[in-house]
C-alpha cells in the first residue's frame, strides 16, 4: 500500500532552504529504502555525513522514533510505502535543527541500528532493523545454531612490525619483521593442519599495516583469538628468554572511554551487541563485561602458550607480563603478544634464523592456544562438539600439566605503551 506518509511537523521550503544555507556540517537524509528480511524489517537511510541520532521506542499505539539532530532532508527525499509490521513512516522536523522520522507500527519491535561507513561509492548508511518481539525468532534461530555444523576457531595470527617498521635489529643484522612473518605463517600452517582451527594472517608480506588496523582485522575475520608475534631487544646481549604479554586494566580502561566515544566503534557489534543505540551508562556496562570476560580469558591463553614455551626453551620471566599495547586493545577478541626470544642475544638470534628452531616456537604457541580452546571451547565451534566427549581425560591431563602452577603464578608487571 502506497502513501502512508504524513507529515509530522511542519517541513517548510523555509526551514529547508535555512538549513541548506547555515548547516555546512548538517547531515543531509538523502534516502529512505525498507527491506523486509525474514524476521524482521530493514531501513536503510542514505547519509551526507555520520547523523548524531538517537532511537527509542514508544508504546501505546507502538512506534520507534529516530531523532537526528543537525540533519536535514534532501529535496529529492520520500518517505517509503508502509510494510509488514510498519502501518506508516512519517517525517518531519524536531528542536532547532534536527529531524524526526516516525515508524509506526502494528505491534511492538526490537530496534537495532548500526551505522555503516562510507565506501563502494556509497555515502554513510544508517541501518535500522526492526524486529518483532517475542520468542518466535529467538527459538528458530537456536535451532538453527544446534542443528549448525561446528565451525572452526579462528585464530588471527599477527606478524609484527613489517614494511618500512623493521622492528629490532639482531647483531647479525637479522630483522624482527622478517622473523616474525616466518613465525606467523608457521604458525599459521600447523593451525590449519589441526581440526577444528582456522588462521587468519593480518600479513603476508613485507607490509607496514598500522596497529589499530591489524586487531580490527582480527575483529573482521570473527577471530576467537589474536596472537602478535614479535621477538625481543635488550640494550646488553643477555637478556634471553620467550615472554608472553596481555593487555593491561589500565590499557583496557583508557581504551573502553575511546570506544564509547567513537561513534564508529560503537555501531560495531562488541561482543555481539551493538552499543550504539544505548544510553553511556549502560553501553559503560556491557562493554565492561565484554572486557572483563576478554581480558579473562587473554589470561587463560597467555598462561598456557607462556607454559608451552617454557617446556621448549627459556622464559624471560617466569609470568605472563601485562602493557598497555595497541594491539591488544580489542574489546571483546582475547589477545596476546608473544616475544618468542630475545634478537639482540647472539644466541638466540641464532635460534630464530634457524627454521626448525622457528617451527618449534609455532608449535609450542599452538599447543597453548589448543589447550585453550580445549578447556574453554567457544559454543557452536568444533572444539565445543568434540571435546565434550572426552572431558574427563582433559581435564585429567590439566590436572597434572596444570598451567596455573607456581612457576607460572604470582605478580604481573605493567610496561608502557609499546610495541
Ligand atoms: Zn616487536
Amino acid at each position: 500500500m502506497r502513501g502512508a506518509v504524513k507529515s509530522l511537523g511542519l517541513l517548510s521550503l523555509a526551514a529547508v532552504l535555512l538549513g541548506a544555507a547555515l548547516g555546512g556540517h548538517a547531515t543531509e537524509i538523502r534516502a529512505l529504502k525498507l527491506a523486509p528480511e525474514g524476521d524482521h524489517i530493514r531501513a536503510v537511510f542514505e547519509l551526507s555525513a555520520a547523523p548524531d541520532y538517537k532511537l527509542f521506542e514508544i508504546g501505546n499505539p507502538d512506534r520507534i522514533v529516530l531523532d537526528v539532530r543537525d540533519a536535514n532532508f534532501a529535496q529529492s527525499f520520500a518517505a517509503p510505502s508502509a510494510t509488514g509490521l510498519l502501518k506508516a513512516v512519517r517525517t518531519g522536523r524536531v528542536g532547532k535543527d534536527g529531524v524526526r522520522v516516525v515508524f509506526d507500527l502494528a505491534a511492538a519491535v526490537r530496534p537495532k541500528s548500526f551505522l555503516q561507513p562510507p565506501g563502494d561509492g556509497a555515502g554513510y548508511q544508517l541501518v535500522v532493523d526492526l524486529y518483532k518481539k517475542g520468542k518466535g525468532a529467538t527459538a528458530v534461530k537456536s535451532v538453527a545454531a544446534l542443528a549448525a555444523k561446528p565451525r572452526d576457531v579462528v585464530v588471527a595470527i599477527d606478524a609484527g612490525h613489517g614494511g618500512v617498521d623493521p622492528g629490532a635489529t639482531g647483531n647479525a643484522g637479522t630483522r624482527e619483521k622478517n622473523i616474525t612473518l616466518a613465525v606467523a605463517r608457521d604458525l599459521k600452517r600447523l593451525v590449519d593442519a589441526q581440526p577444528g582451527m582456522h588462521g587468519v594472517l593480518t600479513r603476508d608480506s613485507d607490509e607496514f599495516i598500522p596497529l589499530k588496523d591489524r586487531y580490527r582485522k582480527a575483529r573482521e575475520a570473527k577471530a576467537d583469538l589474536f596472537v602478535s608475534i614479535h621477538a625481543d631487544a635488550f640494550a646488553t646481549e643477555d637478556a634471553r628468554g620467550s615472554s608472553v604479554w596481555m593487555l593491561s586494566t589500565r590499557g583496557a580502561s583508557s581504551e573502553a572511554a575511546h570506544w564509547l566515544a567513537d561513534r564508529e566503534n560503537r555501531a560495531d557489534l562488541v561482543g555481539g551487541v551493538s552499543l550504539d543505540n544505548k544510553d553511556n551508562t549502560l553501553a559503560a556496562v556491557l562493554l565492561d563485561l565484554s572486557q572483563s570476560a576478554t581480558l579473562e580469558a587473554s589470561g587463560a591463553v597467555a598462561k598456557r602458550v607462556l607454559h608451552s614455551l617454557a617446556q621448549i626453551g627459556p622464559t624471560h620471566r617466569g609470568y605472563v607480563e601485562k602493557a598497555n599495547f595497541v594491539v591488544l586493545r580489542s574489546p571483546d577478541v582475547p589477545s596476546i603478544l608473544v616475544e618468542t626470544a630475545f634478537i639482540t642475544n647472539p644466541a638466540e638470534e641464532k635460534r630464530l634464523t634457524s627454521n626448525t628452531q622457528r617451527e618449534k616456537l609455532a608449535g609450542a604457541i599452538l599447543d597453548g592456544v589448543r589447550e585453550y580452546f580445549r578447556s574453554t571451547p567457544p559454543p557452536g565451534t568444533w572444539f565445543a562438539a568434540n571435546v565434550r566427549k572426552d572431558k574427563p581425560r582433559v581435564a585429567a591431563v590439566l590436572q597434572a600439566d596444570d598451567p596455573d602452577a607456581e612457576e607460572l603464578g604470582g605478580a604481573v608487571a605493567e610496561r608502557g605503551p609499546s610495541s
